[in-house]
């Protein structure tokens, strides 16, 4: 093929991915869809007909003969022109504009397709009954058994309510959720799963970046932007996806403030609209509205939102209500229970929350409210070993391609989960730990070809002695007939 053959092509696809994108007037950013058809004009800008026309009327009403006629007037226009510029006019870099048409991919529209003959996103007889979606997650998530139900529960019946749209005149109402767990107990994780299994986009936001628009910090907006970045700008896919908004704790109404609240209570009467569902302009590809950036309109109707939040010191709020219902009728010595009591979090009602600082209107709009439990030490175990991408797993598979077997004995991984209990961030810690010895490990190994098991013990782990090296018999490579050799020196290397 000629050179010349190869270019027409090349920019013949990249052509083709273009027209994947509406397109975006060039002096006032709506899309297509908003506009109606644009002019193209040379180096692929484009410009709606209503800025072509304001352009065209300016520069129609302007007295260029007068102007012209006029010595003294164009001296001081010259004179002028850098410090103030032309009315109505803007200077635009021509070099900025070559190539990329002046708005990066980013920051379009996919365009909508033709309503006809479409195939549904998600269809009823498609959405997997709640135990099948509890199965799923039980491959990847451990224990939260309540958690894994509520949920599976809530998306079957959200995307139920979607699929069969406005039917009759029942309308089953939005399942939002909030979900109250410590760090590290596996809230995002959980999300993350779901989402992956339903095939769905999915944009995580941290409530703590957001704030009332105008303020410094994200607009309340943005989280929406984030979702229809993850559906590659596809509204329609992104208007049946999942936003996760964690550390909803943190926007929770401030106590004793004279200031004005712009990152507590105002984010919470802002996040209303959407949660409720409502048409929302959007910037796209970027975190605040301003001049410079494109906007769309996304329905959250069929949105499903989840929030989540450690919620530190609920538990006391918890306490001292079920403590002041005691106290009516029964004696003191009962009231020393709750004191004991390990998951009080769970008996979390509408109005601890309340207390907390999250107003009424937003609870309102998320009527799924569970607890996910702290995690103990058999859990921390289980989840080393248990699900389908397990930490140890992965490390098994990193030394089986050197030949090698990976083992570790029940002790070492007690002693992992005491050690990642001690931390207090929950799951979070055991990656760390394990990172931490298993340097080691993967740097000595590949030393010497003749190593065909290692086995971390307890001791190991506590660094009070090696990991077991098992050299691999001379006769052959089968690990099953294995010299076993105590070596317990290699830790120290
Ligand atoms: P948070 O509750 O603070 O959002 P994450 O969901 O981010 O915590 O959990 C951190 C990591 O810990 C996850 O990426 C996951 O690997 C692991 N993890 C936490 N909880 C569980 C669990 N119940 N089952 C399996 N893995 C978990």
């Amino acid at each position: 093929m000629s050179d010349f053959d190869e270019k027409d092509l090349k920019e013949n696809s990249e052509e083709k991915k273009e027209s994947d994108y509406e397109d975006v007037c060039f002096i006032c950013r709506r899309p297509e869809s908003k506009t109606g058809k644009m002019f193209k004009l040379p180096n692929n800008i484009t410009v709606c007909n209503d800025c072509m026309h304001k352009t065209m009327d300016t520069v129609s009403q302007f007295d260029y003969q007068g102007m012209l006629n006029n010595p003294s007037l164009m001296n001081d226009l010259n004179k002028n022109m850098n410090s103030q510029g032309f009315p109505n006019i803007r200077f635009v870099n021509i070099a900025d504009l070559q190539g990329e048409g002046g708005i990066p991919n980013k920051q379009r529209m996919k365009k909508k397709k033709k309503a006809e003959g479409a195939e549904p996103v998600l269809d009823i007889k498609n959405i997997p009954p709640p135990h099948k979606i509890k199965a799923q997650l039980d491959d990847y998530v451990i224990g939260q058994e309540h958690a894994k139900k509520v949920i599976s529960v809530a998306v079957y019946n959200h995307y139920k309510r979607v699929a069969t749209g406005t039917m009759d005149e029942i309308e089953i109402e939005k399942s939002n959720m909030l979900m109250i767990g410590p760090t590290g107990c596996g809230k995002t994780y959980l999300v993350k799963t779901l989402a992956r299994l339903l095939d769905v986009p999915l944009a995580i936001a941290d409530a703590t970046s957001l704030t009332e628009a105008g303020y410094i910090g994200d607009d309340i907006e943005s989280v929406l932007s984030k979702l229809l970045t993850a559906a590659e700008n596809d509204a329609e896919k992104a208007e049946r996806g999942i936003v996760f908004i964690d550390e909803i704790d943190k926007i929770a109404k401030k106590k004793n403030t004279n200031s004005r609240d712009v990152s507590g209570e105002s984010v919470q009467q802002g996040l209303l609209r959407l949660l409720e569902g409502a048409d929302v302009e959007v910037p796209v590809g970027a975190n605040s509205k301003n001049a410079m950036v494109p906007l769309t309109t996304i329905n959250t109707r069929n949105i499903l939102f989840i929030c989540g939040g450690a919620f530190p010191d609920l538990d006391e709020i918890v306490k001292q209500r079920l403590k002041k219902q005691t106290s009516i009728g029964f004696n003191a010595e009962l009231k020393d229970k709750f004191d004991k009591e390990k998951n009080i979090i769970s008996q979390v009602t509408v109005e601890d929350l309340k207390k907390y600082g999250m107003i009424p209107e937003f609870l309102g709009r998320l009527p799924v409210i569970y607890t996910l439990a702290a995690l103990d030490k058999p859990m921390l175990v289980k989840i080393l070993k248990e699900p389908k991408n397990a930490i140890l797993k992965q490390y098994q598979k990193l030394l089986e391609l050197d030949e090698v077997k990976l083992e570790f004995d029940e002790g070492a991984l007690e002693a992992i989960a005491e050690k990642a209990m001690e931390k207090d961030t929950g799951a979070r810690a055991l990656r760390a730990i394990i990172e931490e010895f298993m340097l080691d490990i993967m740097y000595e190994i590949p030393k010497d070809d003749n190593i065909g098991r290692v086995t971390i013990t307890r001791e190991y782990i506590e660094g009070t002695g090696g990991p077991v090296i098992d050299i691999r018999s001379i006769s052959g490579e089968n690990p099953d007939h294995l010299n076993v050799i105590e070596d317990k020196s290699a830790g120290e290397e």
